[in-house]
């Protein structure tokens, strides 16, 4: 049997030559065979280690270790006020195997329309009630959802539901779902899902769970299995059923009262109501009016309310909320805290970003960098990009080089960037969060070659740096938004209205500044006061002809295309104008 080397996330060339017990120089001359070019002081990650490692024929293999249980949420001291609070769920899964769609059956099938006020948008979080009691599931979609947790969720948890199609079976990132929720030491049942298929094996599932260590009941272990679908909504309810038996048995509690304290799952502009955090309650409650403190902003509470949009003047623990008042939006994963003045929590505020600046605190993560590209800003258009490099310091110049490229208007995102070859989670990323696949000087392998045009994930490869730029810079100038010009051409003082019906207005006056001519739009004033503007102007004349061109000093006859008659008189003043969208470039 092949040798089992734990290693973690990434290592450097070194230390992985180490662990395989080979020479630094045969594993330098690997990774170059396989596009990736690196000194021994330089960082490969996992996936990258893993092949080349597979390559090398070495009967080891390489497993991730588990994550620390750091993350687990730290068991807080409570009073003997504290009270039962609802689980936190999450789901986690292989992609396709029905996370998205197991989160949106329970979604419709626990919130009634008249109750939620109708949900207008898709928030990271919701909470919906179940046999008279509340459940609130984390709602972070797709392949986000594991980088995010992984950073920080973990400590927002109570259960993991992994959800697994019967018809396919335990995969890879099932098993990266089962490992890291071990090593967070969160709970786990398993959502067996699919089931309306026929080709579901619900039996086979069995089996491969308990080769991975959850021991389904029915085979004398402890693992809850419920079969799903999320299709027919088949089971959903004995899903949540299980996952209050589950929670139970952890007699989950907080404090309902005193300050407020949580988690920011996500932030955004939100054209009404300007930034937008959205927080989870850990402990406390929370109020309208509340001073506080979050990451690196703070603010006063302005509006409270539940994910499905009503307005609360409280809430309580483990209850998702929206906010608004704070003066920057927060990142994903910032805590809160309510403080008792402005003026506490600005000083604590701008401790935390002082502190970020001098990079004393390290939290610049991919889950905080991820989730933000789910924050939805209508201000800035981002352009979210996957970024791998041959080496550290390539990857460097190449992130240094894109933030130059970034306006008030558009900006680079890198969502995630790595030294190595692109591999399938890079895939993944870049197809859950809508980003295009950027290489510099690495290789992509056939095989995700073809799952990129599956995936209909676009992959750039690219050796020489300024093409990389540039290419980066067509996108971002296609997201400019074009440029109005407008240009005035002449005034006029109307002398005659001739007829005003709802379509159309004609008009004659003299005109006293530059010159009309046509195409042109027109604005009606009336001293100060603006009666309608960019009205068509349809025609233009000279007595009874029409004229290419009036000047100043001479009189001249319009017609205006109008939509609704207009209360044009003598004396009002027309500006005539044009319109120009034009294209920008950085
Ligand atoms: P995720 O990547 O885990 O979030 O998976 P999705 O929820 O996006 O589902 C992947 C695909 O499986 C979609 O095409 C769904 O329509 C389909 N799907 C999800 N649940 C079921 C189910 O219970 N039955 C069937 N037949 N298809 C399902």
């Amino acid at each position: 049997m092949a040798q089992v080397i734990e290693v973690g996330e990434s290592m450097t060339v070194g230390e992985l030559a180490g662990l395989l017990q080979i020479p630094v120089s045969k594993l330098i001359a690997e990774l170059l065979k396989n596009g990736v070019m690196a000194t021994v002081n330089e960082k490969v990650d996992f996936d990258t280690a893993q092949i080349v490692v597979g390559e090398l024929e070495l009967d080891v293999e390489l497993a991730k270790k588990e994550q620390e249980s750091v993350l687990a949420r730290p068991k807080r001291e409570l009073s003997d006020k504290a009270e039962a609070r609802p689980p936190v769920i999450a789901m986690m899964g292989h992609i396709d195997h029905g996370k998205t769609s197991l989160l949106d059956a329970i979604r419709g099938a626990e919130t009634t329309k008249d109750e939620s006020g109708g949900i207008t948008q898709h928030l990271s979080a919701y909470q919906i009630k179940h046999n008279d009691r509340y459940i609130t599931f984390l709602d972070t979609p797709g392949h986000e959802a594991f980088a995010a947790l992984r950073e920080h969720g973990a400590r927002l948890t109570d259960l993991a539901v992994i959800v697994v199609a019967a018809d396919d079976g335990v995969k890879p990132q099932t098993l990266e779902a089962i490992r890291f929720a071990k090593g967070a030491g969160v709970k786990m049942i398993v959502a067996a899902n699919k089931m309306d298929k026929s080709e579901a094996d619900l039996n086979r599932l069995k089996q491969q769970l308990a080769e991975h260590g959850l021991n389904p009941e029915d085979y004398g272990g402890d693992t809850v299995v419920v079969p799903v679908s999320a299709k027919t909504k088949e089971g959903i309810s004995e899903l949540l059923d299980m996952i209050l038996l589950v929670t139970d048995l952890e007699e989950l509690k907080a404090e309902h009262s005193g300050r407020a304290e949580g988690l920011v799952i996500e932030s955004h502009m939100d054209k009404g109501l300007g930034r937008v955090a959205v927080a989870l309650i850990e402990q406390g409650a929370l109020r309208t009016g509340n001073f506080v403190q979050v990451g690196a902003t703070y603010g006063k509470i302005r509006t409270l309310q539940n994910t499905g949009g009503e307005i609360l003047e409280k809430a309580g623990p483990s209850m998702p909320v929206i906010i608004t008042g704070l003066k920057n939006l927060p990142e994903f994963g910032d805590e809160f805290v309510e403080v008792a003045s402005e003026k506490e929590a600005r000083e604590r505020a701008l401790r935390v970003a002082h502190s970020r600046s001098s990079g004393a605190t390290t939290t610049a993560t991919t889950g905080s960098e991820l989730l933000r590209v789910i924050s939805r800003t209508h201000e800035l258009t981002e352009f979210n990009i996957v970024l791998k490099a041959d080496v550290q310091g390539s990857l460097t110049s190449v992130a240094d080089s894109l933030k130059s490229l970034d306006t008030e208007e558009v900006a680079v995102r890198v969502v995630s960037s790595g030294v190595g070859i692109i591999n399938e989670s890079d895939l993944h990323t870049a197809s859950s969060s809508r980003a295009i696949v950027y290489g510099f000087n690495v290789s992509l392998p056939a095989h995700i070659k073809r799952l990129a045009a599956r995936d209909n994930v676009s992959v750039r490869i690219f050796s020489v740096i300024y093409e990389l730029i540039d290419d980066v810079k067509r996108e971002l100038e296609a997201l400019l938004r074009p440029e109005v010009v407008e240009t005035d051409l002449g005034k006029l003082i109307v002398k005659g209205v001739f007829k005003t019906t709802k379509t159309e207005t004609i008009a004659g006056g003299e005109v006293t500044v530059g010159k009309i001519t046509l195409p042109a739009l027109a604005r009606v004033k009336r001293d100060k006061e603006i009666l309608a503007e960019d009205l068509e102007v349809t025609s233009l004349k000279k007595g009874p002809t029409d004229a290419p061109e009036v000047n100043s000093g001479e009189m001249c006859g319009f017609s205006l295309k109008t939509e609704a008659r207009l209360n044009i008189a003598e004396n009002d003043r027309v500006e005539f104008y044009t319109r120009q969208t034009k294209i920008r470039t950085l």
